[in-house]
């Protein structure tokens, strides 16, 4: 009979920052790909992109109106004749000679002369000649060529992650093709004998595997490629061959089979495979069990079959490690802010607990909901929390209406 897992010499529990700092010291940036820009979304830039020309190309106006000078309307209410209309994309034949106007729609080109556009808000809205009711300031309604981006400024610098504000950026400087990292493609294994696989029938003792899927999910959200491994046996055998087969891929991810069990394999099999232990255990609740290796060149994740502690320690560890496989140079990890808690919470005291909340913003602060059950167990208790509120080691209480640090884990709302 197979007898409880115990730390090798040097093993030591660490702090969940010196688990991150680990984790990222492990992962370079892998290759660059050239993709269509339209294909850019959710990849991460590895160039720098510059604008070609200036943007706009020129003095444009920023309202439906009349072009006009400045000093022409300083005595308003004045009337101008107009000499010209100028729909937007056209550019006047004519020039704004004093007393004159040329009636513009927004987008279109300043015409010579002219310094200055009345909304035609502020006018009759004649055809002929027009009355302008009020005075303007010089160069009121006019956007100024350049004024966007200058030819040669870097308008969109190497090492972010492309969202939809630069995918327009990328379109207005005409960067049809762009250099992105690749993707990390990451194996996914579930260990465990009392792990059936979705469709499987069920019967009494056996648990439906969901973390092989949440895991994929998060793996896709984080910008990499999931492979799925499968579900193996809690044997050594076993162990040793689905992790050598997830070896294929960037980084190999499992579930279960870390902790101190007598049938927990994955550090024995990643002995066998002589494997280097970055870590095995970090202070912190739900996710103690926590395996950092370097198995043959690949970065290697074992985490807790709980299907919370999974969660957990994929946020806090392996969608940094992703990010900067694939290129993003900055903000690797998740965001933390301050809450205001609506409820006490109660924590053990014994380690960091994260706790699962509903951020919403309200009132102009933050607001943390926590999720009922805190088991690490439920999986259900992640499907609306999008924070982790962090209580510290050797606290026991906090009050309902104390600000605590959150770590966010996915978009907040209102
Ligand atoms: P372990 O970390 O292997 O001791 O697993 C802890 C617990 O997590 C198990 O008793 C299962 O209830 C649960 N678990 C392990 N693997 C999975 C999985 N793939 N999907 C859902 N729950 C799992
Ligand atoms: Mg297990």
């Amino acid at each position: 009979m197979p007898t409880f897992q115990t730390p090798r010499a040097g093993e030591r529990m660490i702090a969940v920052e010196e688990a991150q700092e680990r984790v990222l010291a492990e992962v370079q940036p892998l290759g660059v790909e050239r993709v269509t820009f339209t294909d850019a979304l959710g990849r991460v830039l590895r160039e720098d992109v510059r604008a070609t020309a200036d943007v706009p190309h020129g003095d444009n106006t920023a309202m439906d109106g009349y072009a006009v000078r400045a000093e022409d309307i300083a005595n308003a209410p004045v009337s101008l004749r107009v000499i010209e209309d100028l729909p937007a994309g056209t550019v006047a034949a004519k020039r704004v000679e004093p007393g004159t106007a040329i009636r513009i729609m927004t987008g279109a080109l300043l015409p010579e002369g002219a310094d200055t556009v009345a909304h035609v808000e502020i006018t009759d809205a004649g055809s002929d000649s027009v009355k302008v009711f009020e005075s303007l300031r010089r160069g009121t309604n006019v956007r100024k060529r350049g004024e966007d981006m200058c030819a040669g400024d870097i308008v969109l610098a190497g090492g972010i992650p492309i969202h939809s504000a630069e995918v327009g950026v990328l379109a207005s400087v005409q960067k049809v093709i762009v250099g992105v990292g690749r993707r990390p493609s990451v194996a996914i294994l579930s260990t465990g004998d009392e792990i059936i696989d979705v469709g499987d029938a069920m019967t009494r003792g056996k648990v439906v595997n969901s973390n092989s899927y949440s895991l994929a999910a998060r793996v896709c959200e984080a910008g990499a490629i999931p492979r799925m491994v499968g579900i193996i046996a809690d044997t050594p055998e076993a162990t040793v061959a689905a992790i050598e087969s997830g070896l294929e891929s960037d980084f190999v991810i499992s579930s279960g089979g870390v902790s101190v069990g007598a049938y927990d394999f994955v550090k024995d099999a990643l002995d066998t495979l002589g494997a280097e232990t970055k870590f095995w255990q970090v202070a912190m609740k739900p996710g103690k069990p926590v395996v950092l290796s370097r198995v043959r060149g690949r970065l290697y994740f074992g985490l807790p079959g709980n299907p919370v502690s999974c969660m957990v320690s994929f946020h806090l560890f392996i969608s940094p490690a992703i990010r900067k496989a694939m290129g993003q140079s900055t903000n690797l990890l998740p965001p933390i802010v301050q809450t205001r808690v609506v409820v006490p919470l109660k924590s053990r005291g014994d380690r960091r607990n994260y706790m699962r909340v509903r951020v919403v913003a309200r009132d102009g602060e933050l607001i943390s909901q926590p999720m009922v059950s805190q088991g690490s167990g439920v999986s259900t208790s992640m499907v609306q929390a999008n924070g982790l509120v962090v209580v510290e080691s050797g606290i026991t209480a906090v009050e309902a209406g104390s600000m605590v640090q959150t770590v966010l884990v996915g978009p907040v709302q209102s």
